[in-house]
């Protein structure tokens, strides 16, 4: 079975090797690369290949990919910070999604507030 790609997505055309990033870390399921606009000393965003909208379709569609999702977040926070790490993710255009193939935002490397309004 192929893949759901959407050929008009950012982080479809990422995955893609289209459009450069800075990856990571990679897995058959879910690639890390690191946001262009870091909030935070670690700030990678991880992705699965396939295209999914948003964290609760992934979660419909795939359980065992978005846990391939989690699982790639909690090794990239190893090896590139203290292991420690908030996974965030933004559902829907009001909660500040931008882009529209689910990301779990990676964000530590640092000791974390909790301002979540
Ligand atoms: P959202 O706002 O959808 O939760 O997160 C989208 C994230 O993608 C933002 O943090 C933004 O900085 C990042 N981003 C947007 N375009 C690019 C890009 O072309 N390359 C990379 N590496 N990050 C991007
Ligand atoms: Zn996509």
């Amino acid at each position: 079975t192929s893949r759901p790609t959407d050929p008009d997505c950012l982080f479809c055309k990422i995955v893609a090797g289209e459009i450069p990033a800075t990856v990571v870390a990679a897995t058959d399921q879910a690639v890390a690369f690191k946001d262009i606009n870091p909030q935070a000393p670690l700030h990678v965003l991880v992705v699965p290949r396939a295209h999914h909208g948003d964290i609760a379709q992934l979660a419909a569609a795939d359980p065992e990919l978005l846990s391939g999702v989690v699982a790639l977040a909690d090794a990239v926070a190893s090896e590139q910070a203290d292991g420690q790490f908030r996974l965030i993710f933004n559902s829907g255009p009001r909660a500040g999604q931008s882009v529209f193939h689910v990301h779990g935002h990676v964000i530590g490397g640092k000791e974390l507030g909790w301002t979540p309004a």
